[in-house]
C-alpha cells in the first residue's frame, strides 16, 4: 500500500508557488552522505515531498535511499544513514511538477543507471520542456521508463550515448534536452555539475576542508561549515575528483536567464545569488515598490514568511511603521495526516493568524510576495478585517503572475493564474481591497541589481511568468495546445 500522502498545509488552497526542487552533492570527506543529508535539510523549501540520497564506496559500491517526508525525519536515523556510506554522495529534494502527481517513489531523486564503464546518479533541478518528445522518442527505441519523471529521459540519454566517459555521455545527453536543468551527478570518483546554457535555476560550488560540494543554494554551504566558492556558470560543467575541479562550456550561450523569482520568492533569504544577498534584495523591492506605489496609512505588515524583507523595505521607505500584523505558525509543515473536509475548510488560518491588538482601527498596508489565484489574499484580507482594520492596502513584490513557468516550479494553468484573466484594477476589485499594486518588471530589475531596469531588447532575467516571454519555448506544452503570447 502507497504511503498516506502529505498533506501540504502549506498549499491549502492551491494557492502557493511552489519550487521543484534542491540540489546536493559532495566529494572528498568522510561520510559524504551525512553532509548530504545537512544540505538537503537546509534547501528544505525547495521541495518537501521526498528526498533521496545516493552514495558510493569502493568496497560497498552505489547504495541509494529515497523516502517521503522531511530530511530531518528520514535521514537523520543512524540505521539509515550506515547504509550510506562512501566520500562522495548526491541528493535531491522535491516537490514535483513535471511526472506524476502524488506519492510514486520511482520519481523520488536520484536516479541511477549502471552502464558499461559503470554506475551513475544524477539528481536534477528544472524542467525539461520535451521531455514527452523525448520519452516518445526514447521508448519506441527500446527504453524501459521505471518512473514518470522528466529527468529520468537525461539517464536514459546517456545509456545511449556512444561516448566513452560518463561526463561526455552526460554532455551528449543534456545536448538533446531543452528547458531549465542544473544536475548534480556522480561517478564512483567524479562528482559533476551543469547547468543549462541560460542558467535559469542555479547552482554554486563550495568547499570543506579536502572536499568539495555543489548545491542549489549558498545556505546549504552555511549548514556544513562551506565556503562560498563561486556560482556554477551559465552553459558550465564541472567534474571534481581527488584532484581538483575540471571546468568546461559545452552548453555556452550569450546570455544567462536566471529566474529572477529566486530573489522573489523561492531562494532562502540567507542565500547569496550573482553576489546579492537575497534578504537584501527583497528589502529592496519593498523600497522601490515604496517608491511606485506611495499610499498613506498607519501600518506596514508582511504577509509571512516571504513578505517581511520587502515590507521591512516598504516601511524604511515610507515611513510608515513597521509591525508584526499577521503570524505565522512555524509548525504548520506538511504533515502525514489525512485531512477531514473541516481541516480543509480551515484553510488560511491553519498557518496564519492575526494579531488583532496591533490592527485594531488602523489603515494596513499588506506586503506580499505575489499573487497567484487569489484564493489566499481574499482569505488574509478578511482576516484583517475582521481584526478591524479600518482599510487593506495590498503591495505585491513581484508584477503580475499572468504567465505559467514551465522551467521547474509549479504554477496553475493560465486560466487560474488572476493575473491573466483581470486588470489591476479587476483584481482589486475581486480582491475587496481598498487599493492594489505590484511592483514594476522594471523595478524588480533595479531591485535585483540592474540599476536601468529591464533591458528589453535582451533581458537580463527569466520573467516569462510575468511578461509571457520564454527564453525556451515549451514545446511539449505547444504540442498540448498552450499559446505563446505572440499567437494569442
Ligand atoms: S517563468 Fe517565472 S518562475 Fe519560471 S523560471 Fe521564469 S521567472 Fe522563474
Amino acid at each position: 500500500m502507497p504511503p498516506a500522502h502529505p498533506f501540504d498545509f502549506d498549499a491549502v488552497d492551491g494557492d502557493t508557488l511552489h519550487e521543484e526542487c534542491g540540489v546536493f552533492g559532495m566529494i572528498g570527506v568522510t561520510d559524504a552522505a551525512n553532509f548530504v543529508a545537512l544540505g538537503l535539510h537546509a534547501l528544505q523549501h525547495r521541495g518537501q515531498e521526498a528526498g533521496g540520497i545516493v552514495s558510493y564506496h569502493p568496497e560497498h559500491g552505489f547504495n541509494s535511499a529515497r523516502r517521503f517526508g522531511y530530511v530531518r525525519d528520514n535521514f537523520t536515523k543512524q540505521s539509515l544513514m550506515e547504509t550510506l556510506p562512501g566520500a562522495l554522495a548526491i541528493g535531491h529534494v522535491r516537490y514535483s511538477t513535471a511526472g506524476s502527481k502524488g506519492a510514486q517513489i520511482r520519481d523520488v531523486q536520484p536516479f541511477f543507471g549502471e552502464f558499461s564503464m559503470g554506475g551513475a546518479a544524477i539528481a536534477h533541478n528544472g524542467n525539461i520542456t520535451n521531455a514527452e518528445a523525448l520519452r516518445r522518442e526514447l521508448i519506441e527505441r527500446g527504453s524501459i521508463f521505471q518512473s514518470s519523471s522528466d529527468s529520468e529521459c537525461i539517464i536514459h540519454l546517456m545509456a545511449r550515448s556512444l561516448q566513452r566517459d560518463i561526463p561526455a555521455r552526460m554532455e551528449d545527453a543534456l545536448r538533446r534536452v531543452e528547458g531549465a536543468f542544473s544536475v548534480v551527478a556522480m561517478t564512483r570518483t567524479k562528482l559533476i555539475g551543469v547547468r543549462d546554457a541560460l542558467g535559469v535555476r542555479p547552482l554554486v560550488l563550495g568547499k570543506v576542508g579536502d572536499g568539495w560540494c555543489l548545491s542549489s543554494e549558498t545556505c546549504a554551504l552555511d549548514i556544513i561549515g562551506a565556503e562560498y566558492v563561486r556560482e556554477i556558470e551559465p552553459g558550465e560543467m564541472v567534474v571534481i575528483t581527488e584532484k581538483g575541479v575540471e571546468s568546461t562550456h559545452p552548453f555556452r550561450s550569450r546570455n544567462s536567464r536566471f529566474c529572477i523569482f529566486e530573489h522573489v520568492y523561492f531562494s532562502r533569504p540567507d542565500s547569496i545569488i550573482g553576489g546579492r544577498s537575497v534578504y537584501e534584495t527583497r528589502r529592496q523591492i519593498g523600497v522601490e515598490l515604496a517608491r511606485e506605489a506611495p499610499i498613506e496609512a498607519d501600518l506596514v505588515c508582511p504577509v509571512p514568511d516571504s513578505g517581511t524583507p520587502a515590507a521591512i523595505g516598504y516601511a524604511h521607505e515610507s515611513g510608515i511603521p513597521y509591525g508584526m500584523g499577521i503570524i505565522r505558525n512555524q509548525y504548520m509543515g506538511r504533515t502525514f495526516i489525512e485531512p477531514t473536509e473541516q481541516i480543509r475548510n480551515m484553510g488560511v488560518r491553519l498557518k496564519l493568524n492575526v494579531n488583532r491588538a496591533l490592527i485594531r482601527g488602523k489603515r494596513v498596508v499588506l506586503v506580499d510576495d505575489s499573487v497567484v489565484r487569489g484564493t489566499t489574499s481574499r482569505k488574509i484580507k478578511e482576516m484583517i478585517l475582521d481584526a478591524g482594520a479600518a482599510e487593506v492596502h495590498f503591495r505585491i513584490a513581484s508584477p503580475p503572475t499572468a504567465w505559467p513557468c514551465f522551467y521547474g516550479v509549479d504554477t496553475p494553468q493560465r486560466e487560474k493564474l488572476l493575473a491573466a484573466t483581470m486588470s489591476e484594477d479587476e483584481m482589486c476589485e475581486h480582491l475587496g481591497v481598498d487599493s492594489l499594486k505590484f511592483i514594476s518588471l522594471d523595478g524588480l530589475y533595479r531591485a535585483a541589481g540592474e540599476s536601468e531596469g529591464r533591458n528589453n531588447s535582451c533581458p537580463q532575467y527569466c520573467d516569462a511568468c510575468f511578461s509571457g516571454e520564454y527564453p525556451v519555448e515549451p514545446a511539449d506544452m505547444i504540442e498540448k495546445g498552450f499559446k505563446l503570447k505572440a499567437a494569442e
